[in-house]
């Protein structure tokens, strides 16, 4: 390439390059600054059991409360936060304030919910994952079995004995383990027999189109037998359309989330939510 286009190519290349790794440092700066200051919040979706119309959970989800560019999805963060294991302090942030505004809920009376938050691979892997967890739980006072830790299929990539290992000690402190985004991972589905969990967590993907097209419905369907079976539960997330929640609901999916219910709030309009909700 070099040779073909001459010194100037060459040039402009590495300038791209130079530009591409200015602004990922300055992203990264810029990040170590809003942990220290805290820039982050949490927003709150609701998990809806479509029978009896209670809400029986919700997701905590961050955003990046930029001074200059405004409120920052985490598709703009968690991979800069994952590659430099800033992702480590962010997740530990938000698992206290989750854990924080939960037990507040509980404790104001509302009916009991479930906490899910986010572990990213980086976070399970720390050698003091469990331990960190136990403190928040102690400190927040939140009882475990209202946490539920969600982590993806990537899990399954590592050292089997190793995860099991984990996985039972985090079920031991009496969380609850969910596989989220489940059907799109690569891995071999034998995990499932091995690790220590509770929940599948049907991918978006699979929902979108299938009031139309009869190969989502299928894979739906499939999970839905599995999971019946393997005695997990099940939740599908992404559900926009009633029409969506009906289908779901035939193929025997029973736990949704989706924008159709609520979007992730910000903790003040999650509680008015609840006042109003039923
Ligand atoms: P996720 O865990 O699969 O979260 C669900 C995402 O789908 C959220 O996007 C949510 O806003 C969005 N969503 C919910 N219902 C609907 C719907 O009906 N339609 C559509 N189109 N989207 C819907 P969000 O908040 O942008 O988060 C994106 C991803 O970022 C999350 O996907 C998760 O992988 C990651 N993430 C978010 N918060 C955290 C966190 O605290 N820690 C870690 N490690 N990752 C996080
Ligand atoms: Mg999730
Ligand atoms: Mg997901
Ligand atoms: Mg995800």
């Amino acid at each position: 390439r070099i040779k073909e286009h001459g010194k100037n190519n060459f040039q402009l290349y590495t300038d791209v390059m130079n530009e591409d790794a200015i602004q990922h440092l300055q992203l990264e700066r810029e990040l170590r600054k809003a942990i220290e200051r805290e820039e982050f919040v949490l927003h709150y979706q609701p998990q809806v059991n479509v029978s009896t119309g209670q809400i029986t959970g919700m997701e905590a989800l961050v955003r990046w409360q930029h001074p200059e560019r405004g409120l920052l999805s985490p598709i703009h963060f968690i991979p800069l936060a994952e590659e430099t294991g800033l992702i480590v302090p962010i997740g530990e942030w938000v698992l206290k304030k989750a854990c924080e505004d939960g037990q507040r809920w509980l404790q104001e009376g509302r009916k009991p919910m479930r906490m899910a938050v986010n572990l990213s691979l980086i976070q399970f892997q720390e050698q003091d994952l469990v331990e960190k967890i136990h403190q928040i739980l102690v400190d927040t006072g939140l009882d475990p079995r209202y946490l539920e830790l969600e982590i993806t299929e990537s899990i399954a990539m590592n050292n089997v004995e190793q995860v099991v290992a984990k996985l039972e000690q985090l079920v031991n402190l009496g969380v609850q383990i969910s596989i989220d985004d489940f059907g799109t991972g690569f891995s071999s589905l034998s995990y499932l027999k091995k690790f220590p969990i509770h929940k599948l967590k049907i991918d978006r993907s699979f929902i979108t189109d299938i009031t139309s097209d009869p190969d989502d419905a299928s894979i739906v369907s499939a999970i839905v037998a599995m999971a019946n079976s393997l005695k997990l539960d099940l939740i599908v997330e992404g559900v926009e359309t009633k029409d969506q929640q009906l289908y779901l609901h035939r193929l025997g999916c029973f736990e949704m989330q989706g924008y159709l219910f609520s979007r992730p709030l910000p903790a003040q309009m999650l509680e008015q939510l609840l006042q109003n909700w039923l």
